[in-house]
């Protein structure tokens, strides 16, 4: 691929989607399950039979074979289809990509197809009720017995976390007295287990559609193979896990940028106000301009960053950092001016994009809020690794 071009296989990704999106989107049945609160089973089903989950696993482990690039791509389409309904279905692996990068051939064999073919949603388990940023002070412990490791805490947040959880990855304390680099692992927990107990977190602004809860391990027995990588790298591991999927998280706030900017240009296209349309004024027009501009810029860095971690050897952080950031922040703008552009209809859930504008947010919020980002473009750029 040349920097920044996209072939014909991307532009057939992007077909792809698209077509699901015109066939599976549907607005009465989008209606119903956001309605209902419901996590989209159906679509996410047929999501999965046409490859759009874990296209960047092997084919062995039932992915397409494909890379991260195009990960984004789909995330960025699905998103841009509708916030809920996408965000969840890019949501759908979240963390597996632990398994993937750092899982041993064991852990990718089993779980690995059984999320792409849509059996189980993946979740991870890192934050806890008082430790969100800060999670080297994470207290949840793995002791290992014998063969087995015994894991006791409580973690928070964790998406995914119900009835179609296949797993959790569990970030724990394997060593009591070293500092935090040498002090976790992240440990894989069948979410069947004895010793698990599960509770909603309760309502949310947005990402209404995804379960997310509490989840407590008490004295949850889990065998010495589920660890994800080394013993005691946990940290490091995560690491290079947030710059994976920081990428993501950039490409699902780029989609929804786009969802509402395409709703609230169709709908100042045919809106008339003091004799005419509302897209003939200035003032739109310059609006739309400033939007466009915000999810052009975001589009490069994300893809930027994308294309950095599949082909350069040392990408570093900063780049994902600077794409989730950005794409986050513009898209929260888009979103709030997407429903200026509605007026009052723009606060009515019928037109939609007051639902973008509560599901954006989340970007803004985890792996590491905006303030980490900062924190990590800062400490790349004081060490000297320059722009
Ligand atoms: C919708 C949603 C889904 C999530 N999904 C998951 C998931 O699947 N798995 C999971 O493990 N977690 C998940 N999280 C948790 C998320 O990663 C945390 O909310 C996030 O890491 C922030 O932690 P916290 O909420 O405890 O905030 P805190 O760490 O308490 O931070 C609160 C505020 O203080 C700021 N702050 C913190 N430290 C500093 C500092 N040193 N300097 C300046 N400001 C600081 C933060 O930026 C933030 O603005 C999810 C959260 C949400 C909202």
């Amino acid at each position: 691929m040349t920097f920044l071009q996209l072939d014909k296989t991307h532009k057939q990704i992007q077909k792809a989607v698209s077509d699901f999106i015109k066939g599976e989107f549907k607005k009465e049945i989008l209606e119903e399950i956001i309605e209902q609160y419901s996590f989209p089973e159906d679509i996410w089903k047929k999501a999965c039979e046409l490859g759009l989950i874990g296209m960047h696993y092997p084919e062995k482990y039932s992915g397409q074979g494909l890379g991260i690039f195009e990960n984004v791509l789909v995330a960025q389409s699905l998103c841009r289809g509708d916030s809920s309904v996408g965000g969840c279905l890019v949501m759908a692996g979240h963390g597996a990509e632990l398994i993937l990068r750092q899982g041993s051939p064991e852990l990718k064999q089993a779980w690995l197809p059984k999320i792409a073919q849509g059996q189980i949603l993946s979740s991870t388990a890192f934050t806890e009720p008082g430790i969100g940023n800060d999670l080297d002070m994470c207290c949840t412990t793995a002791k290992k017995e014998n063969d087995h490791y015994i894991i006791n805490g409580t973690k928070t947040f964790a998406m995914n976390a119900g009835p179609l959880a296949g797993f959790y990855l569990v970030l724990c304390r394997t060593d009591q007295a070293a500092p935090s680099d040498k002090a976790f692992s992240i440990i894989l927990v069948q979410a069947d287990c004895d010793g698990i107990t599960c509770t909603d977190v309760g309502a949310k602004l947005g990402r209404r559609l995804m379960d997310i809860s509490q989840v407590q391990f008490d004295q949850v027995k889990v065998p010495l193979r589920n660890l994800i990588g080394q013993e005691n790298k946990g940290m490091a591991i995560l690491d290079d896990f947030f710059n994976e999927t920081r990428v993501i998280a950039a490409a699902q706030a780029l989609g929804m940028a786009q969802g509402a900017f395409d709703r609230a240009l169709a709908h100042v296209k045919q809106r008339e106000q003091f004799g005419q349309k509302i897209v003939d004024f200035q003032i739109t027009r310059q609006k739309i301009a400033d939007m466009a501009t915000k999810i052009e810029a975001a589009k490069l860095m994300t893809y930027q960053a994308a294309w950095q971690l599949e082909n350069i050897k040392k990408p570093g952080l900063k780049t994902g950092a600077m794409a989730k950031l950005f794409a986050a922040r513009a898209a929260f703008e888009v979103c709030d001016e997407a429903i200026q552009m509605f007026g009052g209809y723009g606060y009515m859930q019928e037109y939609e994009v007051e639902r973008f504008y509560r599901d954006v947010k989340m970007v803004d919020l985890f792996d590491g809020s905006k303030v980490m980002q900062k924190d990590i473009i800062a400490a790349e750029l004081i060490k000297g690794k320059g722009i």
